[in-house]
Order: structure tokens, then sequence, then C-alpha cells
């Protein structure tokens, strides 16, 4: 908490954004990328965001890493369109980001001022962040959509969501969790779940993100099954923005499948 609050305040440049594309399987290239963010500190060495995300959380400082977070994914996002790497950034939020009433507002004052449209950010949500104050949660997620991003419900499968409050959610893409993904080609048990998850999100007019492909025979059953975006280290590994570039670039036509 010391360290990270440290690199927060002072601005020791030990925070990174990494880009993880997402395979369009319908049009066969990449649309998107996640920003996952990375922190290296001089005393502790690497700390992974899933240890350091929750403390911050915890600690009640989130919005701070948050609007780094945000401030970066435009900067980088303006880079790419300059670029001519036409793809949205997914940023992934947590519940307190959702109920903050300043984050729209900032978001969209920042697109303003790189001249950038709202489809090229969207946003990733955990199930769990979203179920604890239901109908707030909607009312806030309600205006996400209503400026224009689109929104993903992350690790999908893993929470606790009714069928009922599925339904109320305004979020357009359901983004099914690795750990159903990532045995994908020996495991029948995850295939049925995979499948089910596909056909419910049709069923709701949602668009499914399997993350976690590890392999050719994974990316195929998800492509066979409708599956309409893939991301995986099959594909490409989360990577520093310059890095993103010149991969977009080198696989312009690759042929996935
Ligand atoms: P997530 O949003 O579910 O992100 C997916 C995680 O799976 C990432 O781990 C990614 O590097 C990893 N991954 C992607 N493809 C594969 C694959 O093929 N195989 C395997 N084994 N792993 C894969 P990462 O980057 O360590 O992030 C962990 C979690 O930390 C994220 O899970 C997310 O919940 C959180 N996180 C990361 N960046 C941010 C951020 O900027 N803000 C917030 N609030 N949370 C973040
Ligand atoms: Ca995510
Ligand atoms: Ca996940």
């Amino acid at each position: 908490i010391t360290e990270l609050k440290n690199t927060l305040e002072n601005e020791v440049h030990e925070l990174s954004l990494h880009y993880q594309p997402k395979l369009d399987l319908k049009q066969g290239k990449v649309t998107q990328v996640e920003a996952l963010i990375r922190w290296t500190n001089s005393r502790l060495g690497f700390v992974s965001p899933e240890d350091f995300i929750a403390v911050a959380e915890q600690a009640g400082f989130i919005e701070n890493i948050t609007k780094w977070v945000i401030n970066q994914a435009i900067t980088d996002a303006a880079k790419f369109n300059q670029s001519a790497v036409n793809v949205s950034v997914a940023i992934n939020l947590s519940a307190k980001d959702i109920m903050n009433p300043t984050i729209l507002p900032n978001i969209l004052d920042l697109l303003a001022s790189h001249q950038l449209p709202t489809t090229s950010l969207s946003f990733e949500l955990t199930e769990g962040d979203l179920v604890k104050d239901h109908d707030k949660a909607i009312v806030h997620l309600q205006a996400f959509r209503d400026a224009g991003f689109e929104l993903a419900i992350d690790d999908f499968g893993t929470g606790y969501s009714s069928m009922a409050y599925l339904q109320n959610l305004p979020v357009n893409t359901l983004k099914i969790d690795k750990s159903f993904v990532l045995k994908l080609h020996e495991r029948d048990g995850d295939q049925k779940i995979v499948k089910t998850v596909i056909n419910l999100a049709q069923s709701f007019e949602m668009n499914v993100v399997a993350e976690g492909i590890e392999n050719i025979e994974s990316l195929a059953l998800l492509a066979k099954w409708g599956c309409e975006y893939a991301q995986g280290y099959f594909i490409c590994k989360p990577t520093p923005a310059d890095n993103l570039i010149t991969w977009y670039n080198e696989n312009l036509t690759t042929k996935w499948l």
C-alpha cells in the first residue's frame, strides 16, 4: 500500500499499460485491444495486478489508479489512431469506479480533447462488482451506454449472476472467464459451458468474447460455435503500446484459422 501510494502521488514512473488484441472471428481481424496495467516497483519488483488491484480497492484508492489508467489509455488510443491501428481500447473498471459520478464526464472530456469518438473506448466490469448495489449500478451503466460506450461483463461464469439480473443489465457483451477456455480443447465439461454461454448471449442479443485461448484447437471450436471475439496467448500476449503497433502491422493479413 505504501509503495503503491508513493508511485501514484509522486509520479514515480513504475506503472505502465500493456495491450492485448481481441480478434473479431467473423471479420478475421483485430478490432479491439484490452488495456492491462503493469507495476514494477524498485523494492518489490513486478507485482501482479491480481494482487495490487485488490489491495487498492480495499485500501480505498482504486480511483487514483483508474484515473491514471484512463489517462494513459486515451493517450495511447490517440496514438493507435494516428498510426492507422484501427482498434478500440477496452478498459477494466471496478465497482467503485462505476459509482463515481465524475468518471464519465472526465472520460468524455479527455476523449474530446484528443478528438476521439466514444467508439474508441469500451469498458469491462466483473459481475461480482455489479451485484452489490444492483439498482444504482444499472443507472450508472445506462449512462455509459447512452454516451455510446460498449460494456462487457468480465469473468462471466464465475460470479453470482441470476438470469433476472442479466436481463436487466445494460451491457452488450459477455466475456467468458479464461478458466473455462484454457483447456477447452480437451475438457468436455468446459465445452458444454462455453457453448451454453454463447447461446445465452445470442438469446440476449449480446456479443461473446472468450479469453485465455492458448491453442488453435480451442480457437477453431469457438469460431465454429459462433463466438464473436477471441483473446489469448495463442493470438498475442499483452504487450506495450509500441510493440502492439508493430504486431498489428505484421499481422494485417494473418489467417488465424
Ligand atoms: P482480466 O480482466 O480477466 O484479464 C485477463 C487476464 O488474463 C490478464 O491477466 C491477461 O494477461 C491474462 N491472459 C490473457 N490471455 C491469456 C492466456 O491465453 N492464458 C493465460 N494463462 N492468461 C491469459 P493480468 O494482466 O495479470 O490481469 C489480471 C487481472 O487484473 C485482470 O483480469 C483484471 O481483473 C485486473 N486488471 C488488470 N489491469 C487492470 C486495470 O487497469 N484496472 C483494473 N481495475 N483491473 C485491472
Ligand atoms: Ca478484463
Ligand atoms: Ca478473467
